[in-house]
């Protein structure tokens, strides 16, 4: 496992020093550095921030509340099949020295390398959206990581695997 765990710290240096040199395919290896540093949810759904949706659930009150991110706008929103997405209210991206973690680590290593939209996106990510529904204020990473991990997630109290959970799941989404 010693030999393994080398492997993928000498592939991450690689990766990092290819990000530096700012790749036109940035994004590509950015996320493989991800899935290198184990992020495997971060490396799955990350996009550009031209065109982004994270959907998730109020964890006060459970509508479900769509992330926009790109160009065409910041915000979080009730989607509307007729009307779109309604009763926006604007993001509150982190600020820099305020990042953690995870977060933290993305928005450096994008400014690093100059990556000026992506650097921006993973802020709004990293920061907070208010409720159109109630007006709570939560984390948007924190709640879309929670809503959309469940086969990578660790086993939970409820002792059920991991595994066990992701099949279900996957089950679900055949059967319906
Ligand atoms: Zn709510």
């Amino acid at each position: 496992m010693a030999g393994c765990a080398d492997a993928i710290a000498q592939f991450r240096e690689v990766l990092n020093r290819h990000l530096r040199s700012r790749p036109t395919d940035y994004l590509v290896s950015f996320r493989a550095l991800l899935s290198a540093a184990e992020e495997y949810h971060w490396a799955a759904v990350l996009g550009d921030f031209k065109d982004d949706f994270y959907p998730l659930d109020c964890p006060h009150c459970g509508v479900e509340i769509t992330i926009a991110i790109g160009d065409y706008g910041r915000y979080s929103a009730i989607r509307d099949w007729d009307l779109g997405d309604v009763r926006r209210r604007g993001l509150r991206p982190a600020v820099a020295e305020r990042l953690t973690g995870t977060g933290k680590w993305m928005h450096e290593t994008a400014v690093r390398d100059g990556q000026v939209a992506l650097a921006d996106g993973i802020s709004h990510l990293f920061g907070h959206a208010e409720c159109p529904s109630c007006a709570s204020v939560f984390n948007v990473a924190d709640e879309y990581t929670s809503a959309n991990r469940p086969v990578l997630r660790q086993a939970g109290s409820d002792g059920s695997s991991a595994a066990t959970y992701g099949m279900s799941h996957s089950r679900i989404a055949a059967a319906t």
